[in-house]
């Protein structure tokens, strides 16, 4: 791995988070913030991913300690990216404000350096002219919680050198990551790709009064061995973002029936507080959902 100097920009839920997994790995990390008080809630937040590492994997003080020694907070650009053989982008989701950025770091970063968005979802084409530099440009998209959900999609877009490529999937094995690479560009990655027409389907038989969420779920998991089903994997991602993925559907299309759905999880959930497993309870009663009891796929 010839990667060393590892700038992240942006010091929000992800980016904190793959600042500190990088530097656990013993990477020399800078973070990189709009101004001083980012830099500061970023502190706090890395500050708090401490006892998790220690609780989750088994980390040491020592080893958590260290990681947080290997981090340097810059909220100048040119300084922050000043020796960096890679920018990892995770900022806001908004078009406009990442092409700023990429424009802003082609200027300022040194010729050698690789950049890679963690969007999920946008494409990183919408960005390769604005970085200047497009044969050094791809995603490395991550998962919240990355040290526990430790998948890395990496995805090219038309111009990604294939080099760069291969070097970002062992950045990303080297960070702990299982690599999951893609060769073209695919909106959703392939996790996104699979799983929101697999919860829009079982939503619709639910809006469509075919059937129930114990029924579908126990069907899904005696019908394929999953561990899950729609509706308990609806619970993990939370009411709150099935109702933004379902609002944005209904205004791109006008589907009466995703209008219906909208409607059901907010009134049903939403309103009624239930957002999913974060507030006990969702589709289903947590710390012990049915889904869960021995006798749920026999009856
Ligand atoms: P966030 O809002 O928590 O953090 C964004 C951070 O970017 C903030 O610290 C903000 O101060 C900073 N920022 C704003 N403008 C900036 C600029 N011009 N330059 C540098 N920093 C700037 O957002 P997030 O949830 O961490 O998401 C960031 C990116 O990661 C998005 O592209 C999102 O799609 C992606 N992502 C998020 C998740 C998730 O579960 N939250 C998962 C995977 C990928």
């Amino acid at each position: 791995m010839h990667y060393k100097n590892i700038t992240v920009a942006g010091s929000g839920v992800l980016g904190s988070q793959i600042a500190y997994q990088t530097a656990f790995k013993g990477f020399a990390v800078t973070v990189y913030d709009i101004n001083d008080d980012a830099l500061k809630i970023a502190q706090d937040r890395i500050t708090k991913l401490k006892p998790l590492y220690q609780q989750d994997l088994g980390a040491t003080q020592e080893q958590v300690d260290a990681a947080y020694e290997r981090l340097t907070f810059k909220s100048d650009l040119a300084d922050a990216v000043a020796n960096a053989d890679l920018v990892i982008e995770a900022i806001p989701e908004v078009v406009q404000i990442k092409t700023d950025f990429y424009t802003s770091l082609g200027k300022v970063a040194p010729e050698k350096t690789i950049f890679a968005t963690n969007s999920s979802t946008l494409l990183p084409s919408q960005f390769a002219e604005a970085t200047g530099r497009p044969e050094k440009f791809l995603a490395l998209h991550f998962a919240n919680t990355i040290w526990k959900n430790n998948t890395a999609e990496i995805m090219k877009h038309p111009g990604t050198d294939a080099q760069v490529f291969e070097d970002v999937i062992e950045f990303a094995k080297a960070i702990g990551m299982v690599p999951l690479p893609l060769h073209k560009e695919q909106p959703g990655y392939i996790l996104n790709s699979l799983l929101v027409p697999f919860l829009d389907a079982a939503e619709m038989l639910l809006v469509k009064e075919v059937s129930d969420p114990e029924t579908i779920d126990k069907t899904w998991m005696i019908g394929t061995g999953a561990p899950l089903g729609p509706f308990a994997i609806l619970d993990i991602v939370g009411i709150n973002t099935a109702h933004n993925i379902v609002s944005a559907k209904v205004a791109a299309t006008g589907d009466d029936n995703m209008k219906k759905l909208a409607n059901l999880l907010k009134t049903e959930y939403i309103d009624k507080g239930k957002l999913g497993r974060a507030t006990g309870e969702g589709f289903y009663k947590y710390p012990n959902p049915s889904f869960a009891k021995p006798d749920f796929l026999k009856g």
